[in-house]
């Protein structure tokens, strides 16, 4: 009886290291502490990169955009309530824009906190997290691991992506049970994100419309871009002659340079256009809805090429619904171009053109000014001028003038190069995208940042350092939010808006071994850049821009309510 052979066990920290491996995790995002401070460090030791930030909401962001740029759901790890608080926004943030990614946090004894105990970081992490993502799941025992992470994944990828939170409390990383057992129950997720062929009905309907157009116009978002159906989109758009607009985050699927890019023109061909296929866009916010004057008084049809079948008629009616995965939609679409296709009328073409050309040409002068100080479209000329020499680098964009002025003026020349606010037009995205994007793809990673916008995430710039990642960083510094020239009307404290003058964010990157410049003028910045990602070192480039610089909400002042009481 006691010859029992010795049982081999595993637990619940490895089941999940295991799970995670088998589906192909390379990289956890996360902040360490109770009850995960082992998770991470077991994980280390398994071959998994784990990258430790110092604020939860930029490890999530990382994880967000890591999802957005490899169709992988990124991951992120939290310790309990505040943590797992500070990283629901991230969560809530990739939800809203369709980024693949996975919250697991751990969390406090069920039995304290469903009786109100009062536990240590007491909180229903589960209940919480529900409304704001697309779906979210505990585990209580350990056997149970590997359904529970294959449900998370699942969820994240397939169908239109988003985020998903997967709970983890704190008993169940110590539960043992026999090792065969438990490699037995874990699950590989077999075609996580099948594709979703539209119905050949569908294609007519939409080949129907385009065939009869006078103004097509394609509009690219980001949904496009995360498809990675680059070639099937390049070659509709080519073959089939319609000008096509990039949203932001699709900028540089086709090079912002194509000769079809009707970027320049984005007023005219919105206002226009008479047929307008939408692919991986939502009519929301960003494209004023469908309606109103952005879009004109002529009537219009939509096509809508979305994985999601409640998209359509979301804000107007979309005549053609093309539900399906934008390669498979793409490709049927692209199978229909054939010799009876008749590229868009001349008149359509050139009336695109044209303005493109009137608009850059205007805004040419500006780019080109050595001046100082320098305003924003000075030192974005020197910038578009960084990237057009570097098109495979990665460019992080946030802040409101630094963010608005940037998407127009940098041109994006491949695909998924271009990182931004996105649908939330949320500020603090800036470290945690560039980490993220550094990490995934080893490429440099430029982020241009308004002073405010970096203040939300800023301190990963010790992360930066610590992994020695090929990010630089410039902050347009123009000493405060919107402008640098905010005062207190009775004189007591500074205006609400602004900061601390002269500010120096490159002596914060100096403080954790990172190089930090100081520069003033448009070729100072130039050289900076360039010098700096070629070194590949990390770096900060506080870039002073005039303080009096830059308008009231950047593009978006409309959004911003006005009282109408003056006070007497
Ligand atoms: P943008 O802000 O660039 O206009 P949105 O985030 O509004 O882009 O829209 C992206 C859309 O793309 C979402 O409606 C989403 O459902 C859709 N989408 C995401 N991935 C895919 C995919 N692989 N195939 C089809 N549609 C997708
Ligand atoms: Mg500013």
């Amino acid at each position: 009886l006691d010859t029992a052979p010795e049982q081999e066990l595993t637990d619940g920290f490895h089941l999940v290291i295991d799970a995670l491996k088998l589906n192909g995790i390379e990289t956890i995002y996360g902040v360490p502490g109770i009850p995960i401070t082992d998770l991470g460090r077991m994980a280390q030791e398994e071959g998994i990169r784990v990258i430790s930030f110092r604020h939860e909401q930029n490890a999530g962001n990382a994880a967000a955009i890591a999802g957005f740029l490899t169709k992988k759901p990124g991951v992120c790890l939290t310790v309990s309530a505040p943590g797992f608080l500070n990283g629901l926004t991230a969560l809530a943030n990739a939800t809203t824009n369709c980024f693949p990614m996975i919250l697991i946090s751990g969390s406090s004894e069920r039995e304290i906190v469903d009786l109100q105990q009062g536990d240590y970081e007491e909180m229903d992490q589960l209940a919480i997290a529900k409304p704001l993502c697309k779906a979210a799941f505990r585990v209580l025992h350990a056997a149970d691991i590997g359904i529970g992470v294959a449900r998370a994944i699942r969820a994240a990828v397939s169908g239109r992506p988003g985020g998903v939170y997967l709970d983890l409390p704190a008993k169940l990383f110590s539960q043992a049970m026999d090792a065969e057992a438990g490699a037995k129950s874990l699950v590989k997720v077999i075609d996580p994100a099948p594709a979703q062929l539209p119905s050949p009905a569908a294609v007519d309907r939409a080949i129907e419309l385009l065939k009869g157009a006078r103004k097509p116009l394609v509009i690219l978002g980001k949904g496009a871009a995360y498809a990675q159906a680059d070639e099937e989109i390049r070659a509709f758009v080519e073959n089939s002659g319609i000008p096509f607009l990039p949203m932001s985050m699709a900028k540089g699927l086709l090079p912002d340079t194509h000769p079809q890019s009707a970027g320049a023109a984005r007023s005219t061909a919105l206002k226009d256009a008479d047929v307008v296929l939408l692919v991986g866009a939502r009519l929301n916010w960003l494209l004023s809805h469908g309606k109103g004057k952005t879009w004109g008084d002529a009537p219009k049809k939509f096509i809508q090429a979305d994985i999601e079948p409640r998209e359509m008629d979301s804000n107007v009616e979309i005549a053609a619904p093309l539900v399906g995965d934008i390669g498979s939609v793409i490709a049927a679409l692209n199978a229909r171009i054939d010799g009876s296709w008749q590229a868009p009328p001349a008149e359509w073409v050139e009336t695109i053109r044209s303005k493109k050309e009137a608009n850059i040409a205007k805004m040419a002068p500006k780019l080109l000014k050595n001046s100082v100080p320098m305003d924003f479209h000075s030192a974005l000329g020197a910038l578009k001028n960084v990237i057009k020499e570097r098109p495979d680098a990665i460019l992080v964009n946030e802040g409101a003038n630094t963010l608005d002025l940037a998407r127009g003026i940098i041109d994006m020349h491949q695909p998924r190069k271009r990182l931004d606010v996105g649908t939330w037009g949320v500020m603090g995205i800036g470290m945690g995208f560039a980490v993220g994007a550094a990490v995934e793809t080893g490429k440099p990673v430029l982020a241009v940042e308004g002073d405010s916008a970096f203040g939300f995430s800023g301190m990963e710039v010790e992360t930066i350092c610590r992994y020695g990642l090929p990010v630089t960083i410039v902050i347009f510094n123009n000493n405060g939010i919107y402008r640098g020239t905010d005062t207190d009307p009775t004189g007591r404290d500074p205006g609400t808006t602004v900061f601390v003058p002269g500010a120096r964010y490159d002596k914060m990157m100096e403080a954790f071994g990172g190089v930090g410049v100081h520069v003033t003028s448009p070729d100072e910045l130039y050289r900076a850049v360039s010098a700096a990602m070629d070194s590949g070192k990390p770096t900060l480039i506080n870039a002073v821009i005039d303080p009096a610089a830059g308008s009231e909400s950047g593009n978006i002042g409309s959004l911003n309510p006005q009282s109408v009481v003056k006070k007497k």
